[in-house]
């Protein structure tokens, strides 16, 4: 499994406004580190440095000691699975949706990555709005079982690294619950990095880092950090 290490990272999109001012943290190998914090702290920020969209002006990113400054982005690409905020669907089942981006994946494969995910009843299903065939009707997928129609097709493409970018919408607390359950059993053992925006969903998180203005204002577990008050 890979290690994600952030060291004393620096980073500013117009230099008179930094964005990140010395963030270090690091991912050990098949643990879940959560960042969370206000909108606008920087999370998606750490994110985006990570696929190298931007280099950051100070400090290093590595992945397994290496410093993805040196590692093209296509290989960064594949290592690194990330599951969006919002998924867009393809306009075909939910099995070929998990499907997406491994085509040679068995039957048994993408039964067991929906499995996981929670939504393998779904899998002979078309989304709704999309081209169902004549008298049928499509199926109405919520925000949190689209989300995990996207963590299938990423554990079903199995990267050392995942990166999960968590709803910033308040969702119910089922849906709530419903996410924090696939996001436990996907990340169990994978190296993680989860993008939060509340503390209720990443209980199970290794370490939880909490950005505030380009800062770590605090890191622990869960309970610690609740401990503190
Ligand atoms: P978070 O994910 O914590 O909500 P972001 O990392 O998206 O925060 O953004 C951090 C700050 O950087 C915000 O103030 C945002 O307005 C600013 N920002 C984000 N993207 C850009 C950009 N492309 N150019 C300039 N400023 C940006
Ligand atoms: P619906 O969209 O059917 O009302 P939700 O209330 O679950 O379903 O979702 C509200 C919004 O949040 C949607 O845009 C959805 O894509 C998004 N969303 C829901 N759950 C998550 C999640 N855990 N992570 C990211 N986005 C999510």
């Amino acid at each position: 499994d890979a290690v994600v290490r952030f060291e004393d990272v620096h980073f500013a999109y117009v230099p008179e406004r930094p964005i990140l001012r010395g963030i270090s943290f690091t991912v050990p190998a098949g643990r879940t580190v959560a960042i969370v914090g206000p909108s606008g702290a920087g999370k998606s920020t750490l994110s985006r440095l990570l696929f190298r969209f931007y280099e950051p002006q100070g400090g290093r990113i590595t992945v397994d000691g290496q410093d993805i400054a040196s590692v093209q982005q296509d290989s960064l690409r594949a290592a690194i699975g990330m599951v969006p905020q919002d998924t867009v669907l393809f306009n075909d089942t939910i099995g070929y949706n998990v499907r997406y981006g491994r085509w040679e994946a068995s039957e048994a494969e993408v039964r067991e990555a929906a499995t996981l995910a929670q939504i393998d009843r779904f899998i002979a299903a078309l989304p709704e709005g999309y081209d169902t065939p004549v008298g049928e009707r499509g199926l109405k997928l919520s925000g949190g079982e689209k989300q995990r129609v996207a963590i299938a097709r990423t554990i079903l493409k199995g990267p050392p690294i995942l990166v999960l970018d968590e709803a910033t919408s308040a969702l119910d607390s089922f849906t709530e619950r419903e996410i924090q359950d696939a996001l436990d059993r996907v990340s169990r053992g994978r190296t993680t990095l989860v993008i939060a925006h509340r503390l209720s969903t990443v209980v199970g998180a290794d370490e939880i880092i909490v950005l505030d203005q380009g800062r770590i204002a605090e890191r622990g577990t869960h309970l610690g950090l609740l401990d503190q008050g």
